[in-house]
């Protein structure tokens, strides 16, 4: 039996960082990964489909040109397998890059296969068994399946298999009006694919308030994107090439490539938990403290396969609390951490916090103060001629103390940070009002949202 000091479980976003601070430490460490290192984020989540944002987004303002003056010749037309190139090259340098470290660093042994429990702190790999008083995991997740009726009988693609395909979808339908789905809805419509969107709930994306839903929605169909919200009688059957998709009330669709997008699960079925005595929820998370330790004393459970965040910011803050506590001495909670996060969509919304109608700002005994102003009354929006969106910022009406925002339109995923940093420094809304922002950016109108909050 090999014996270390640490085992990580997972090369996704938490567990290389870990494992570097733990070599750094002078403890021998071994780094398991089944996969490909770097894991979702740098494979097949954020790094590809943003360098798809990006080709989409060029095509989009390529298609504008006249709008600003700028004379394209011809048509603007897609070059698919260079679009993929690029992307795949960036991908290919992020993991490549982090699979070297990890190969050469001093005191991380980086072994290659599936990791499974044996006992409490015993793993298998292959052949090989290993033991650790410390054990890491960050197993991430992977895309989910529902039980839609006639799954069985379609070919049907995940978010990883869209990246592969060889040609462009003629007809792209995506089950699943959430982040993931309505990023792609928007990126292949730029490529020139029709899209549809099936959503069971009543809106798209509706963990947000509906103003939010609203806004996105309007925005994705006026670039020629099919939306069916509130979907019943969902069904699927092969048609010929093409998948059938049906649903009550509307025209039967006949799509060339079908999109899960329906969620994620964790990647802990597999992992002889049961062994090691870790428990898990009843989606399968493992179950954690505030200090991210799972049931067996020991073992820690890190990113998305702890259910306290899904995303790679979540999966690296719980990298850095786990680290802060138990080299540096600290009392790092993952209860501290505000929730934030993007969807990256053109323009993109950036997110953190209570919205205007989340029960849970009323619900907590919250009276609201909410800010708005519509990027058509942001003078940096308009100058890049992309004035959709608003900013909305939430406050609570006695304590001042920032609830939550909302920042959909240009450069909303960086203009939240402003709002977000406050947030985390508790400080009062009124702090921001005597800042000084630069002009003419998105940010500069925050001050002034803030000075206007209305009752609501
Ligand atoms: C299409 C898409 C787009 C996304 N875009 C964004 C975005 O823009 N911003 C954002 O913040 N997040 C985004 N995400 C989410 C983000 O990718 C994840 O939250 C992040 O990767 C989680 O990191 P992790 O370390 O928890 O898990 P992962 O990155 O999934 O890594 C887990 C690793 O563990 C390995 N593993 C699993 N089981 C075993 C085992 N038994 N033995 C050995 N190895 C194992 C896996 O192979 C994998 O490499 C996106 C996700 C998707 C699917």
């Amino acid at each position: 039996m090999a014996e270390y000091d640490a085992i990580v479980i997972g090369a996704g976003q938490a567990g290389p960082s870990l494992a570097f601070r733990l070599a750094a430490s002078g403890r021998r460490v071994a780094m398991i990964e089944r996969n490909k290192a770097g894991g979702t984020c740098v494979n097949t989540g954020c790094t590809p489909t943003k360098t798809l944002v990006a080709s989409a987004r060029v095509a989009q303002l390529a298609r504008r040109a006249a709008e600003y003056g700028v004379v394209l010749a011809g048509e603007v037309g897609i070059d698919w397998p260079r679009v993929r190139a690029r992307m795949e090259g960036i991908v290919a340098r992020s993991r490549d890059g982090l699979a070297q470290s990890l190969a050469t660093t001093e005191n991380i042994a980086f072994l290659h296969g599936h990791a499974r429990f044996t006992g409490p702190h015993r793993v298998a790999v292959d052949d090989q068994t290993l033991t650790a008083p410390w054990i890491f995991l960050d197993v991430g997740g992977r895309a989910a399946a529902p039980p839609i009726p006639g799954l069985e009988t379609v070919r049907w693609l995940s978010n990883s298999d869209l990246l592969r395909l060889d040609a462009l979808p003629r007809h792209l339908a995506i089950i699943g009006g959430s982040y993931i789905g309505l990023e792609f809805a928007q990126i292949f419509r730029r490529f020139g694919a029709m899209v549809t969107v099936v959503e069971l709930a009543p809106r798209l994306i509706p963990r947000e308030d509906e103003e939010v839903s609203a806004a996105v929605q309007a925005l994705l169909e006026a670039e020629g994107v099919t939306v069916h919200c509130g979907a019943k009688g969902l069904a699927l059957a092969p048609a010929g090439e093409a998948v059938a998709v049906r649903i009550e009330g509307v025209p039967e669709i006949q799509a060339s490539h079908l999109l899960l997008a329906t969620g994620r699960r964790p990647n802990t079925d597999d992992l002889g938990l049961e062994a090691a005595g870790i428990a898990r929820d009843a989606r399968g998370y493992i179950t954690v403290d505030d200090a991210l330790e799972t049931s067996q004393p020991g073992i820690w459970a890190l990113g998305d396969c702890n259910g306290r965040g899904a995303f790679t910011h979540t999966a690296y803050n719980d990298y850095e609390i786990v680290a802060a506590n138990l080299l540096d001495g600290e009392r790092r909670r993952v209860t501290d951490r505000l929730p934030c996060y993007a969807l990256f969509t053109d323009p993109p919304l950036g997110r953190f916090g209570m919205t205007e109608t989340e029960t849970e700002a009323r619900a907590a005994g919250h009276r609201l103060l909410v800010g708005r102003r519509p990027m058509t009354r942001v003078n940096r929006a308009v100058e890049k001629g992309e004035t959709q969106g608003f900013i909305k910022i939430v406050v609570d009406a006695q304590t001042h103390r920032i609830l939550g925002a909302a920042i959909l339109g240009v450069e909303g995923d960086e203009a939240i940070h402003g709002l977000l940093d406050l947030a985390h420094a508790g400080a009062p809304a009124p702090v921001m009002q005597r800042a000084v922002h630069i002009h003419p950016t998105v940010s500069e109108l925050i001050p002034t949202v803030m000075g206007d909050l209305q009752p609501a």
